[in-house]
């Protein structure tokens, strides 16, 4: 079969090594959303192709396209990986998103959105230095709402409510529920400050590009974080027990 050159562009969330020199590099790319490339002997290599084909890394590839992808050339076009890989909180929080995103990108439009998603995480964490709790929230709760399960937060789920001193956030329909309703409406349920609460609203309904420019209290923080991680991980039906596993070990938000 001929082979044909394709060029695109995108952020390695996986490497997967095998035999004595090869690799698989997974990439999340703007025009064929989740591919999986072959890196033959780069483990042999030193340099521009080793550094461009890193995790992390969001580079322009050719590929040689034939049964698989292959890999060709590789030229960095922006570099996360000495930032992200230089700072332990950063790395454990970045290869839990890789995670999530690989498992989550399946249709290729999604995966795009999901693309962009990762990288503007990567880029409030490596260059604006934003609160890591704050943005594993925020990824959480967008990465949530692409995959449809947008919560509703203007009032309560069960009787319409806008105005409660108690609010109640329902795990299972990602729903606001009021003080007197929560009592007759089963379910797994947090507790929702007003400061938690205005950070859900602002990170839900904020226009893209918006979400992760905010901050909060090292309180809120911790309440943020486990709502929005139980929500998302609920609803994609997953654990992420190794990279979700080691992020806690470091950084316990109990
Ligand atoms: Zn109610």
């Amino acid at each position: 079969m001929a082979q044909q050159h394709v060029a695109v562009k995108g952020l390695v969330i996986r490497q997967t090594d095998f035999g004595d020199h090869d690799r698989y590099i997974t990439l999340l790319t703007e025009e064929l959303g989740k591919i999986e490339v072959l890196c033959r002997g780069i483990r042999r290599k030193r340099g521009r192709l080793v550094t461009a084909t890193s995790l992390f890394q969001y580079s322009e590839f050719t590929l040689f396209a034939g049964r698989q992808y292959q890999l060709n050339d590789a030229v960095i076009d922006t570099a996360f990986w000495s930032g992200i890989t230089g700072n332990i909180e950063y790395y454990a929080l970045c290869c839990y998103f890789a995670d999530l995103a690989n498992i989550a990108a399946v249709e290729e439009q999604t995966a795009k959105q999901i693309l962009r998603l990762v990288l503007r995480a990567l880029y409030a964490l490596d260059r604006q230095h934003r609160q890591p709790q704050a943005v594993k929230a925020a990824f959480e709760l967008r990465l949530a709402c692409l995959l449809g399960f947008q919560p509703e937060l203007n009032g309560c789920g069960a009787c319409g409510e806008t105005e409660c001193g108690n609010w109640s956030f329902l795990l299972e329909n990602g729903a606001l529920i009021c003080d007197s309703c929560r009592k007759r409406v089963g379910g797994t349920y947090f507790s929702v400050s007003q400061s938690v609460l205005h950070a859900l609203r602002y990170i839900a309904y904020c226009p893209d590009k918006k979400e992760f420019s905010f901050a909060v209290s090292e309180q809120t923080a911790k309440q943020l974080g486990k709502i929005c991680e139980k929500y998302l991980l609920y609803h994609m039906d997953v654990q992420c027990q190794e990279t979700l596993g080691f992020y806690h070990s470091l950084f316990d938000m109990t």
